[in-house]
C-alpha cells in the first residue's frame, strides 16, 4: 500500500477585503521588466472598476477577460498560452485567475502549459506533468468547486473530459475575499454551492474515505446545512458568504484524499455531450440519485425547496440512442470514482442499461 503525497496550496489570505493585498502579495514574485504577470478575469468583471481598479498594471502587466459560458477546453488553453507567448518579451512572472471554477482552471492550466512541450491535451490524466508550472494565484469570485484546493484542472479535450491531475497544478497562492462573491445570481450561487454539497455528500458516503477525507468532509457538510438550510439570507449575508468559501475548501480538501461519485462520474457525461455545465449538472444528476445517496438526497431537495430552484427537466428527452451511448461511455470510464460509489464490485452493479434509466429521467 502507497499513500498518496499531497501537495497543499503553501499559501493562503483570508479576509473580506484581502483583495486589496493582492499587489503587495505580488511585486516580490516578479521576474523581470519583461516578464508580466498576466491576469485571466471572467468577463462578468469586464465594466466593474470595483473589481478591476484594484489591480495595479506595471509595465507589460495584462488583463485578459475570459467568458465562463462554456466550460475550458485544452484548445482554448493552448489558444491562450500561444497568445501570451507571442505578445510577451518574456516568460510571464506569473497567472492570477480571478473568477469561479472556469476561470481557475484555466489559469491553473495555462500555467502548466507554459512551461511544457506540446498541448494541453497530452496531459489530460494523472502525473503526466514534467515541469513545474509558473507561478499561480487562485482568487475565486464564487463558492463550492474546491478548484482553489485540488490538484486537478478538469479540461474538455478532443476526446475526453478529463483533468491535468499533477503536483505541479495546485496554486501557489490563494486570495479568500468573500467579499468578491457578493453579486453573484441566486441560481449559480445554489449550482456552484451544490458542488460542494455533493462533493461533501459523495466523499463522505464512499468507501475510499478515511479520518483526514472524513475530517473535513464533515465540516464542510454541516457548514452547507447550517447556510442553505438554516441561514435566513445566506446569499446576502456575509458570514454565510464566508462559510460557504470555506465549505468548499472543506470539500476540496476532502475529496482531494477520497474521490468523488455516482452524480460526477454521469454529470461527466452529461456535459461532454450536451456541454451542461458542472454545478447544474451535478444538480439534475443529484435529484436522481435518492437509490445512491437516500439521506444526501432527501436534504438536497430541501434545500433546492426552501431556495426555490426549479431544475430544468427533460434535458435527455431528445437523444438518440448512440447519444445515451457516449454519455454512458464518459461516465464508466470514470473508474475511481465508481468504485468509490460501489466498492470493488461496481461493475455488476452499475450496468449501461441502469445508467440509460438514470439519464433517461433527466
Ligand atoms: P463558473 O466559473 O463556470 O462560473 C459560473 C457563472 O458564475 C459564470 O456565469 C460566471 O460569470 C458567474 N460568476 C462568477 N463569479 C461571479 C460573481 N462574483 N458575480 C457574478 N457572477 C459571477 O462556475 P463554477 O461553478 O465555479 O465552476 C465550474 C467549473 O469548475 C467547471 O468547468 C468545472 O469543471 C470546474 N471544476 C473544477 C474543479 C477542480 O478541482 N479543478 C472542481 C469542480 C469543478
Ligand atoms: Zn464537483
Amino acid at each position: 500500500m502507497s499513500y498518496k503525497n499531497f501537495p497543499m496550496v503553501p499559501r493562503v489570505i483570508f479576509g473580506r477585503g484581502s483583495f486589496n493585498q493582492l499587489n503587495e502579495v505580488l511585486a516580490p514574485k516578479r521576474l523581470g521588466l519583461n516578464a508580466p504577470f498576466i491576469f485571466l478575469v471572467d468577463d462578468v468583471f469586464k465594466n466593474n472598476p470595483w473589481l478591476t481598479s484594484r489591480i495595479s498594471l506595471y509595465y507589460d502587466d495584462r488583463i485578459i477577460f475570459i467568458s465562463s459560458k462554456e466550460e475550458p477546453k485544452t484548445s482554448q488553453v493552448d489558444a491562450l498560452v500561444e497568445e501570451i507567448i507571442l505578445n510577451t518579451k518574456e516568460r510571464p512572472s506569473g497567472i492570477i485567475g480571478i473568477g469561479g471554477g472556469t476561470l481557475l482552471d484555466l489559469a491553473k492550466a495555462v500555467a502548466i502549459m507554459l512551461t511544457n512541450e506540446g498541448e494541453a491535451k497530452d496531459y489530460q490524466g494523472w502525473d503526466l506533468v514534467k515541469n513545474p508550472a509558473i507561478y499561480h494565484v487562485g482568487i475565486p469570485t464564487i463558492s463550492g468547486t474546491g478548484a482553489e484546493v485540488s490538484r486537478t484542472t478538469v479540461l474538455t479535450g478532443p476526446d475526453k473530459k478529463l483533468g491535468i491531475n499533477s503536483d505541479f497544478t495546485p496554486f501557489d497562492q490563494v486570495i479568500l475575499d468573500s467579499e468578491l462573491t457578493k453579486d453573484v445570481p441566486k441560481e449559480q450561487w445554489f449550482y456552484t454551492g451544490m458542488d460542494c454539497y455533493i462533493h461533501c455528500v459523495e466523499s463522505l458516503k464512499g468507501s475510499y474515505l478515511n479520518a483526514f477525507s472524513q475530517s473535513y468532509g464533515e465540516k464542510s457538510f454541516d457548514l452547507c446545512k447550517e447556510i442553505f438550510l438554516e441561514h435566513s439570507n445566506p446569499i446576502t449575508d456575509t458570514e454565510a458568504q464566508e462559510k460557504l468559501m470555506m465549505a468548499s475548501w472543506h470539500g476540496g480538501m476532502s475529496i482531494a484524499y477520497s474521490q468523488v461519485g455516482v452524480a460526477h462520474a454521469m454529470s461527466y457525461g452529461l456535459s461532454y455531450l450536451l456541454g451542461t455545465k458542472h454545478g447544474i449538472g451535478n444538480c439534475i444528476v443529484f435529484d436522481q440519485l435518492e437509490d445512491y445517496y437516500p439521506e444526501g438526497v432527501a436534504l438536497f431537495k430541501q434545500m433546492k425547496a426552501q431556495h426555490g430552484i426549479e431544475l430544468p427537466q427533460g434535458i435527455c428527452a431528445h437523444l438518440n440512442d448512440e447519444e445515451f451511448d457516449i454519455m454512458i461511455d464518459v461516465s464508466l470510464g470514470l473508474e475511481p470514482l465508481w468504485e468509490n460509489a460501489i466498492g470493488k464490485n461496481w461493475k455488476k452493479v452499475i450496468t449501461r442499461a441502469k445508467l440509460k434509466e438514470l439519464y433517461q429521467k433527466m
